[in-house]
């Protein structure tokens, strides 16, 4: 027994597809078989049968209805699958034997362009890495909207380079040579770090002769440098492979790419994942959530294509003094002009992604919906044109210049598709009245034909007298006359009998079926006029999609530099200067996230760095003073400042920054099997070797992973290589606990010595959250426990061995029990309270501490 003709041809397509879920298309489901089958049922629930096969044991199978397989499909790539959809590509009625099928398209993480598969707010990037002549070549690539970049960069550190720019765009798939395994830190962080898929890729996707050839083909192109990109590069080389990979997995012919984005290296500030992560600019650290980061304060755009923008505008921070200014600029205008600000806001609300629909267009998805989707964005493209024509700065003309006002599209559009068109392409419904003559006459004469039969109906119950005569239509028999039993003797001559029902008869007439002929043939040549106008339509629209494309664009900058503006405004923010000395002045500056979420008033900081007294701050104070808060917030600012936004400050005087470093908690890479100090090392190796004079340095408590004198050394020796002019000299940030490191201050030009004050009362402290010069006094490490809410038993121990340790004495560890220790909670408490109010020196407090200590002691005792 051999297998049946279309497990055959199941067994064939699946052979040149063996690394997809092949989804294989027989009638109204896509059915999965063999190993397939186990898979996708176990991973998506699905019931798993059986199908004869022709071999002796059933073919595993479980299927989706093609109508709902999207969301299946979604799944599975979320998974980390490849899905291959497999058509009939012959109608079955008319096939001839089996019928064709074919792949019509793979759906990988990287060339998803369906809607419903994409998160709104987020590009969904393609990558490709490869080396050519020791330069490593990088493309990144948004199939969903054609927005592609692509750099390359050479040097001892250029995989180091890679690695930070794979972190900040986060593709969902990367594709590489096969030999990617020799690059060590690449394929280090490839295989233990990221988390989407990797693609391995021949030689010949990266073929330096291959890759030029698909890319002048594509873009249409006598050399590469037409588009901007180096010829016979590395980074020509890996846009050529993304391409190549379009097309293997669209295999429509089409692909949204028509503008690609090289960048230098030096075109951004080098913010690397672990920086976006600790500084939480696009997702918190603990939940991964959007609220709570800054992400989550500056974004106030309107659009899907803002959103996108404003999350890589986020970890994109430019270097380039005048392109930072041209966005201050904007900014600026559009903080200070309320009618222009309001007003473009209000027009943006109701713009659609047009970048996707775009995309969809040339995709050949479009459907009439999408159309008149388009359409309404077009029309508020005139009045935006009007608001910004008033603009002066140089930022605001441009976008005026790239936004097009498209009036022909918009026309075409509105003349040719109805208002409210249905889903469906190929059932007709989608072209307006009074755009084609066929496409109106067709529909006349379907229009008079129900008349028609209207008319033979009541014309038949008049010749035979059978007043419940219907004329009525089914696919089976197309138009019938139907008669009930009880007028079956009333039936005339010229009936043909066609079918029996238990309550009647039902007959076709000559004249019925040459009507219906007719009207047939109009249904069909209207349902397929519609659909040819509407393609012809559609493939004009794709043909202007670098006009379309570059208004998207400009639209998507427009709104996130009026979110930059609307968030100034509502947070009291201020436009940061920038000198060239190399110092960060900010005046009562604000971490813009934890004044949002915290419910006590926050309290603004000054901070002064340069490149010569000041280059590191030795910041000490107790747990919870506020360290982190106060570094973080700088670096934000820094940060802010370098995408184009305002500050929370009073005044902000700063730097261009080349990199943001941090080194935050303790984060473990079990993962990796890496131990959390380990981590923290690699993190402070990486710091040490990349940092320069220019970079801006975060190093919260290191050291604290080991045991204290080691930890402390290592402390030490770190500042004193950062703060050395000769080794880095960046500007740090550098909070500690261990006290005796501030006497650096004194011994190593560049250090200063500053602490979060907190106030001491009774067994108390109260943090006042204000960075002051000099080093702490004290850690208080057992008051915050206290407050923290160890039992007071614990904290009364914590108390005794801290005392002993400071005096000197050898401390018992073996000390008894005391009974305190043991007794219940309450009494602790009240033990607690007694000793809280013997301490109170009544005479020397004024009426509002005496209101505030009596309020806090009721409060203990409630509690
Ligand atoms: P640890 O040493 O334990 O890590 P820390 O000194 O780094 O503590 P933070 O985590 O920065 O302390 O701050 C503790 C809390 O204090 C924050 O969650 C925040 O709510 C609050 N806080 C910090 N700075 C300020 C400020 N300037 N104004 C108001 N509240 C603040």
């Amino acid at each position: 027994m051999g297998l049946s003709p279309m497990m055959a041809q199941y067994m064939q397509i699946k052979e040149s597809n063996k690394d997809c879920i092949l989804f294989f298309r027989l009638g109204d489901f896509y059915e999965m078989f063999f190993e397939d089958a186990k898979t996708v049922s176990g991973e998506l629930d699905l019931v798993l049968t059986g199908k004869e096969c022709g071999l002796s044991e059933r073919a595993p199978m479980c299927g989706v209805p093609f109508h709902s397989a999207e969301n299946y499909i979604a799944r599975l790539v979320e998974k980390g699958y490849k899905v291959a959809i497999c058509e009939q590509v012959e109608d079955p009625a008319t096939a001839k034997g089996l019928v064709r099928r074919e792949i019509v398209r793979i759906i990988t993480p990287g060339t998803v362009i369906e809607n419903s598969m994409l998160e709104e707010g987020r590009s969904n990037y393609l990558c490709a890495v490869t080396v050519l002549n020791d330069t490593v070549g990088l493309c990144f690539c948004d199939a969903s909207t054609g927005e592609t970049h692509v750099t390359q960069t050479s040097g001892e550190d250029m995989f180091s380079f890679a690695v930070g720019e794979i972190g900040r765009f986060s593709p969902r798939e990367v594709l590489l040579p096969e030999k990617y395994g020799e690059y060590d830190k690449l394929a280090e962080f490839l295989n233990t770090k990221y988390e989407g898929m990797k693609t391995l890729r021949g030689k010949a996707s990266f073929d330096i002769n291959q890759t030029e050839q698909r890319l002048l083909s594509h873009f249409k192109v006598i050399s590469t440098e037409n588009i901007n990109v180096p010829a016979k590069s590395a980074s020509a080389c890996a846009l050529g492979a993304v391409i190549e990979y379009l097309y293997e997995t669209g295999l429509t012919g089409n692909i949204a790419v028509s503008n690609v984005n090289f960048y230098a290296r030096n075109k951004f500030m080098r913010l690397d994942m672990t920086a976006v992560r600790n500084l939480e600019i696009v997702e918190t650290i603990r939940t991964k959530s959007k609220k709570g980061t800054l992400l989550w304060v500056l974004d106030k755009t309107k659009t899907a294509m803002g959103k996108r923008l404003i999350k890589s505008w986020l970890e994109q921070p430019l270097m380039s003094l005048n392109e930072i200014n041209l966005r201050h600029n904007a900014v600026e205008e559009l903080f200070g002009d309320t009618v222009m600000r309001g007003e473009t806001n209000e027009l943006l609300s109701g713009i659609k992604d047009i970048e996707r629909i775009i995309s969809a267009i040339i995709y050949n998805k479009a459907d009439a919906r999408d159309l008149r989707l388009l359409w309404f964005t077009l029309c508020k493209l005139p009045y935006i044109k009007q608001i910004l024509q008033n603009a002066s700065c140089r930022m605001l003309k441009e976008i005026d210049n790239d936004i097009d006002p498209l009036y022909d599209i918009a026309e075409l559009i509105d003349s040719a598709i109805t208002e409210e068109p249905p889903t469906t392409i190929k059932e007709g419904g989608i072209i307006k009245t009074g755009y084609n003559d066929e496409v109106d006459s067709l529909r006349e004469i379907m229009q008079n034909g129900t008349g028609v039969i209207a008319s033979i109906e009541m014309r038949e119950r008049e010749r035979t007298g059978i007043k419940n005569l219907k004329v009525k239509y089914n696919r089976v028999f197309g138009y019938y006359i139907e008669v009930t039993n009880s007028f079956l003797d009333l039936v005339p001559e010229d009936y043909m009998r066609k079918q029996t029902l238990t309550g009647g008869e039902r007959f076709i007439t000559p004249e019925l079926k040459e009507l219906e002929g007719k009207l047939i043939g109009a249904k069909d040549r209207l349902f397929a006029l519609e659909y040819a106008i509407f393609d012809k339509i559609r493939q004009h629209i794709c043909e202007q999609k670098v006009r379309l494309q570059t208004t998207a664009a400009a639209l998507a900058r427009l709104d996130v530099l009026c979110s930059f503006a609307e968030t100034a405004i509502q947070n009291d923010y201020v436009r940061p200067r920038f000198n060239n000395e190399g110092a960060i002045k900010i005046l009562a500056g604000r971490h813009p996230v934890v004044e949002k979420l915290s419910n006590s008033p926050f309290v603004a900081n000054d901070t002064y760095l340069d490149r010569a007294d000041n280059r590191c701050a030795i910041i000490t104070g107790p747990n919870m003073a506020g360290k982190s808060t106060y570094m973080r917030q700088v670096a934000i600012i820094a940060l802010m400042a370098q995408i184009g936004c305002f500050v929370p400050a009073q005044s902000a005087d700063l730097c261009v920054c080349d990199a943001i470093f941090t080194r935050v908690g303790a984060s473990d890479d079990l993962s990796s099997g890496r131990s959390t100090f380990m981590v923290e090392m690699s993190e402070v190796a990486d710091i040490l070797n990349y940092a320069t004079a220019d970079s801006l340095l975060i190093l919260d408590e290191i050291g604290r992973g080991t045991s204290t004198f080691d930890g402390m050394a290592i402390a030490r020796s770190v500042l004193e290589y950062i703060a050395n002019k000769n080794k880095i000299g960046a500007k740090t940030l550098f909070a500690t606990h261990y006290h005796e490191l501030t006497a650096m201050e004194f011994e190593i030009s560049g250090v200063k010595n500053y602490n979060i004050a907190v106030k001491k009362r009774g067994d108390d402290i109260i943090f006042l959250r204000r960075i002051v010069k000099g080093g702490a006094d004290e850690s208080y490490g057992v008051e915050v426990a206290k407050l923290a809410g160890l039992p007071g038993g614990v904290i009364k121990r914590a108390k005794e061995i801290l005392n002993d340790a400071e005096q000197g004495k050898v401390v018992s560890y073996k000390q008894e029990a005391t009974l305190n220790d043991f007794l219940p909670m309450e009494t602790l408490q009240a033990t607690e309270l007694l000793s809280e109010l013997k301490i109170i020196d009544v005479e020397t407090l004024t009426p509002i501490e005496s209101a505030k200590i009596l309020y806090d002691l009721v409060q203990k005792a409630k509690d």
